[in-house]
């Protein structure tokens, strides 16, 4: 029983003793067969509608239609219903810094070498059972697909496991036992910084050179051709870990195989006058020159840009992934999301180093941190800013399929229980501007991926005791480390 002290998922016309979404519907750990469900409320084609009845068959919404008597045999969705949530950015072992990090003062930089400390760590088995508990913890909060930006590849001396790609094995592996979809952004990191070599930590992220890099991530996808819930996509780390001679190769790569390319752009101030000072060009302008922009990019954050780069990345339809939890506690700055919107950039939304997991929280820190910086309010509606955590997410990641209510969609969506301290008191007229300014991970009651449920009247059906299990997760990558650990800013 959650909080909310309500009903796991059940049918219409039934009453009596609560019984549990997996008793119900018998879906756990498959697919459903036809199924009808009716919401109370639902975010479809941009406006909340009454009453929808969904229909779906397996894994695909077979129809949606709202002001609709519930059929008997219909499981009840009681509060707003909304396309399952994408979650754009990613790296998944950040969730061990969580509290550790928030420790004594300090820069992006010195966050880093924090960072490098959880790092070391990592191994298929410890990375498989933390990655597990993190994507448990986003399924929880609503989250149905996951881009994970994924650069420990290698062993921590910089050697290749027996299977090079048992990193990214394990990451699918985690994203499917949690019930959630992975895009893998398979990324490309070579240099420690422009023109500077490796540091030993980063050793482990690197393939040599982006010829070697593409030949692993073409074995990778070769293993996942196919899957309904796993896509391979490829990342350039940023231009501080790609050289220029190197950034066609990735792009050329990721057009060859049609994949999803991500690329952290212009997050400090230092990257882009390291950049100008080397290449005379911005990073968004070197990405630019080397064919690395277009509607199949997404760029995160974009913090720091020139007006010009602004054009760039909306004349290209390039994508703008915003992560503002991430931003606020590495003191990153505020990036401009309403300007680069209206320049033609689709904005979408990612929990990053997982300060928080909490895609709601995302969506109203980017108009809330655009108030601040222009000391006027109403940059988003909140519309938009649902539409950043759903479509614009999921087209990010490849997953056109994914992110809207309507027949022919993947059958991905997510119940936000209205009945909370929190929510209490709302109207449905106003349901998407309460769920956007004061819902939490906390009220998402319910999470059904494929047309299985995953979540049920807020506990994992397919991962159980999630928090205990995460936090033994992240005890174990801390006893992994040779590096002291702990308290790493007292160190
Ligand atoms: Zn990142």
């Amino acid at each position: 029983m959650s909080e909310h002290g309500s009903a796991a998922l059940s049918r219409t016309g039934e009453s009596g003793e609560a019984q549990t979404g997996t008793e119900r519907t018998g879906v756990q750990g498959q697919r459903a067969g036809k199924q009808s469900w009716h919401a109370e409320a639902a975010y479809v084609g941009g406006m909340v509608e009454t009453d929808v009845l969904i229909e779906t068959d397996g894994d695909q919404i077979t129809a949606v239609t709202p002001a609709t008597a519930a059929p008997a045999d219909a499981i009840r969705l009681t509060g707003l219903t909304l396309p399952g949530l994408a979650n754009a950015h990613s790296h998944a072992f950040h969730r061990a810094l969580r509290g550790r990090t928030q420790v004594g003062e300090g820069t992006f930089w010195t966050w880093r070498e924090q960072m490098y400390e959880a790092v070391a760590g990592l191994n298929p088995e410890t990375y498989l059972e933390l990655a597990t508990g993190v994507f448990a913890e986003m399924a929880l909060a609503g989250i149905t697909s996951v881009g994970e930006f994924h650069y420990a590849h290698h062993d921590v001396d910089g050697a290749r496991y027996s299977d090079p790609n048992a990193m990214g094995h394990a990451l699918v592996a985690a994203a499917r036992a949690a019930g959630i979809r992975i895009t893998l952004l398979d990324t490309c990191y070579l240099t420690g910084g422009i023109d500077s070599s490796l540091n030993p930590t980063q050793r482990r992220f690197s393939d040599g050179d982006a010829t070697t890099w593409a030949s692993r991530v073409e074995e990778l996808r070769a293993a996942y051709v196919g899957s309904p819930d796993v896509i391979v996509g490829t990342a350039i780390h940023s231009v501080r870990a790609v050289p220029k001679e190197q950034l066609g190769t990735v792009a050329s790569t990721a057009a060859k195989f049609d994949a999803p390319l991500h690329v952290h752009l212009s997050e400090q101030r230092k990257e882009n006058d390291d950049c100008l000072a080397r290449y005379r060009l911005t990073p968004a302008q070197l990405l630019d020159t080397c064919g690395a922009l277009g509607p199949g990019t997404t760029a995160v954050h974009a913090t720091h840009l020139s007006q010009a780069d602004v054009e760039l990345l909306g004349d290209s339809e390039t994508c703008v992934c915003m992560c503002p939890t991430t931003e606020r506690d590495l003191a990153d700055g505020i990036g401009a999301a309403r300007t680069l919107f209206e320049a033609g950039a689709p904005i979408s939304l990612g929990s990053d180093s997982q300060a928080v997991v909490d895609l709601f929280e995302e969506a109203r820190a980017m108009e809330l941190d655009e108030r601040l910086r222009t000391e006027r309010r109403g940059h988003w509606p909140s519309t938009d800013l649902l539409d950043a955590a759903t479509t614009a997410g999921h087209a990010s990641l490849g997953w056109g399929t994914c992110g809207q209510l309507h027949a022919g969609a993947l059958a991905d969506f997510v119940t936000v229980g209205l009945d909370s301290i929190r929510l209490t008191g709302t109207t449905l007229d106003v349901a998407a501007e309460s769920v956007v300014y004061a819902a939490t991970a906390a009220d998402v009651r319910h999470v059904v991926v494929g047309g299985r449920v995953v979540v049920s009247d807020g506990v994992h059906m397919l991962v159980d005791e999630a928090p205990r299990r995460l936090g033994a997760a992240i005890r174990a990558v801390y006893r992994a480390s040779p590096r002291p650990v702990g308290v790493p800013w007292r160190h």
